[in-house]
């Protein structure tokens, strides 16, 4: 299988050399010529897989180059009880005493209890193995405001090749964020706490990243949420999770994703395309609710970063969703000439009107879409919890919100928990009062273990320094 870019101007290539890049060097996104079509006798022999099983299965079609042997090795490695808490890996659970019909599928049980470990896991050993086959390195830079960086730095811990360093805004992250950084003690994993905000960081990886020589020198390289193999893994929870509530392959049933940068729902979507009885695929946003106005009625108006607003789903605070393009290209039929167009105005700050194939969008695609503000998420993290007795965290929440809303006579929705309630402790109190929550067993006591990180002013050429100091440069 080869890949291609959304804008059409990238020569096509295999899976191990998509797995190492960021954007297209024409600019856009990277996705296979074609996605695989799944007959019915291939899911009636899938249903019953285990997951390692069933990831092998479904990414062997996309990772062509890569002999199966090792693929198998490589999630074998990944997809275990002691990472992910048990041999299901994502086990679903029914809220039926909250909702009828609604389900809640547990992607936080993962090391850093959100769902970006599903495929950073992966992501982290399979980077590992072509490294090695390539005889490179990587440098991974990264800006988190909390959820990407500890998912990556989890995956990216201890392996061979790769140096992490993740800028992170100095006294901005909650201290249970803060200590799952920090706490880590593995010598290619560096901490930069900047004196700044978010956006700070944010700059910073820019400015390194356009730095073309020192990007070279160095093998900069970052693990955002438009990495293909990102979106190849998160595919797979789909199938899981939809052999898991149905009956058989007759069942429709559809899923209600917390939205923010388009990853976890693109998957969704591809998941779709292969042929897996999706019913409906619905976009829950909060308050940056871009995707929601597209999904109804097809105007896309990405916000500039001061017009974002910090809400209590931080997670989901986007001002642009970076994987869109992914599905536009689809939906325009390929068209890259016009894709390009779009995205190249989304990238100064304009938007697009497709209101013209907004039927298309939800009766081909099968895509809906809701809001949750704050106020929804605290009366549904209570209600939710007195009806169940189930923490749920404010991402979720907004998932059930909207779901619960939307959900039409006998659907069956099943909604992505893409966080565990322990990392968002403030909203939950909020909610509901003084709870104590439940915390995995592998994260009690992490806010007394000492803490390692470099604190520095807000400024790329320091950060620079800390690269030139440890890593070797290229000739
Ligand atoms: C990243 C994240 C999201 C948004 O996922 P996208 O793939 O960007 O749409 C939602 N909830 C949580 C907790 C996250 O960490």
């Amino acid at each position: 299988m080869n890949y291609i870019s959304t804008r059409g101007n990238t020569a096509p290539m295999p899976f191990s050399d998509v797995l190492l890049m960021g954007l297209a060097p024409d600019g856009g996104l990277m996705l296979p010529e074609d996605y695989p079509q799944i007959d019915r006798a291939t899911l009636d022999a899938w249903r019953h897989l285990s997951y390692p099983e069933l990831a092998f299965a479904i990414m062997r079609l996309f990772a062509t180059d890569i002999p199966e042997a090792d693929l198998q090795d490589i999630i074998n490695r990944t997809y275990t009880s002691e990472v992910f808490g048990s041999d299901d890996i994502v086990p679903v659970r029914s809220i039926k005493d909250y909702k009828q019909g609604l389900y809640v599928l547990e992607l936080s049980n993962g090391p850093t209890l959100a769902f970006k470990d599903v495929a950073m896991q992966f992501l982290g050993n399979a980077f590992e193995y072509v490294l090695k086959a390539k005889n490179e390195r990587l440098t991974i830079i990264g800006a988190t405001s909390g959820d990407t960086g500890s998912a990556a730095e989890y995956a990216l811990r201890g392996k061979d090749n790769i140096e992490v360093f993740m800028m992170s805004p100095h006294g901005k992250m909650s201290e249970f964020q803060r200590a799952q950084m920090y706490s880590l003690t593995d010598a290619n994993i560096h901490n930069i706490a900047i004196q700044g905000m978010f956006d700070d960081c944010q700059d910073i990886v820019k400015a390194l990243q356009e730095d073309v020589d020192f990007k070279t020198k160095y093998s900069l390289g970052t693990v955002n949420s438009i990495n293909w193999g990102r979106i190849l893994a998160q595919i797979v929870y789909y199938f899981k999770a939809y052999f898991a509530v149905s009956n058989s392959n007759d069942d429709m049933v559809s899923f209600c994703v917390p939205s923010g940068n388009f990853g976890n729902i693109c998957a969704g979507h591809i998941a779709r395309e292969m042929g897996l009885p999706i019913d409906r695929l619905i976009v829950a946003t909060n308050e940056n609710d871009v995707l929601n106005d597209f999904f109804n009625g097809g105007k896309y108006s990405p916000r500039s970063a001061q017009d974002t607003y910090v809400t209590s789903s931080p997670s989901m605070d986007i001002s642009k969703a970076s994987n869109f393009e992914r599905f536009i290209y689809l939906l325009l039929e390929k068209d890259s000439a016009r894709v390009g167009d779009l995205f190249t105005g989304v990238k100064s700050g304009q938007g697009f009107d497709l209101s013209d194939v907004a039927e298309l969008v939800s009766n081909r695609y099968g895509f809906a879409a809701g809001k949750s503000t704050h106020a929804n998420r605290l009366a549904t993290i209570k209600a939710v919890y007195e009806a169940t007795g189930d923490l749920i965290d404010p991402h979720t929440a907004d998932g059930i919100k909207v779901a619960s809303e939307l959900q039409r006579d006998d659907e069956v929705i099943i909604c992505c928990e893409t966080a565990l309630p322990a990392k968002f402790s403030d909203t939950i109190i909020e909610a509901v009062g003084n709870v104590t929550l439940p915390r995995p067993k592998h994260t009690e006591g992490l806010e007394d273990l000492p803490q390692k990180v470099t604190v520095l002013a807000n400024d790329a050429e320091l950060v620079a320094d800390e690269i030139r100091k440890v890593v070797e440069p290229k000739e």
